[in-house]
């Protein structure tokens, strides 16, 4: 093995351990957490805002980005806590900026943590930072090939969102496909279409989410 690939395993294996730690404070805090990865540009932000009208204060919001927080002041004025991560080049979250991060972020009183991960459908994919569950996020702007060009992110997410569905009659996008080629990757995965602006499945996906946060505490 290369001295680079030691040192690769030997930070992957100290993040994992951090993952494990974030995961039993969550847990011990009765804390659900929803990691969402998706490219830029796929609604994450949007759809977050439009879940944070249902939420109430029973939720709050890590944002990750490579800089500014446009993203952490939009979540705010939609009402929910939010805090902002600057990787400052990293293109994805790891473990040890969620700790950091909850060193200056209070989590009393919630019950749910969504963590926007920076814009990227590839290396999110293969981070975990305490989170229960992944959920992937792609929008019909994108085309109708996401799935089945990023496979991994499908493989460890527990649902697939397609967003920007009030888009569909002026774009070509080919919806029923990105569902069936998610299906293929992922028997059964959870598909959920949304459309921030009118609301349609917004309800259904944070049903869904509850739903999640239930079975873990049984
Ligand atoms: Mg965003
Ligand atoms: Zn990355």
């Amino acid at each position: 093995m290369s001295k680079t690939v030691k040192l690769e395993k030997k930070v992957q294996a100290k993040g994992h351990e951090i993952a494990l730690e974030l995961r039993e404070m969550f847990r011990k805090k009765g804390i659900f957490v929803v990691n969402l990865i998706g490219s830029p540009g796929a609604g994450k932000t949007t759809l977050l805002e439009a879940l944070a009208k249902r939420l109430e204060d029973r939720a709050a919001v890590i944002e990750g980005d490579l800089a500014t927080d446009n993203d952490k002041r939009r979540i705010e004025k939609a009402g929910l806590r939010a805090y902002q991560i600057n990787t400052v080049g990293a293109c994805h979250l790891d473990a040890a900026m969620v700790r950091d991060a909850l060193k200056e972020f209070s989590l009393d009183g919630i019950s749910l943590l969504f963590i926007e991960n920076v814009g990227n459908l590839v290396c999110p994919a293969s981070f975990e930072i305490g989170e229960d569950i992944k959920v992937a996020i792609v929008s019909v702007t994108e085309g109708e090939d996401k799935p089945a060009k990023y496979p991994k992110a499908m493989k460890v997410s527990s649902a697939l969102v397609i967003t920007k569905t009030d888009l569909l009659p002026y774009v070509n996008c080919d919806v029923d496909r990105i569902e069936r080629d998610v299906r293929e990757i992922v028997p059964g995965m959870p598909v959920f279409r949304a459309a921030a602006t009118t609301g349609e499945g917004v309800e259904d996906f944070l049903r869904w989410i509850e739903e999640q946060a239930a079975a873990r505490e049984a």
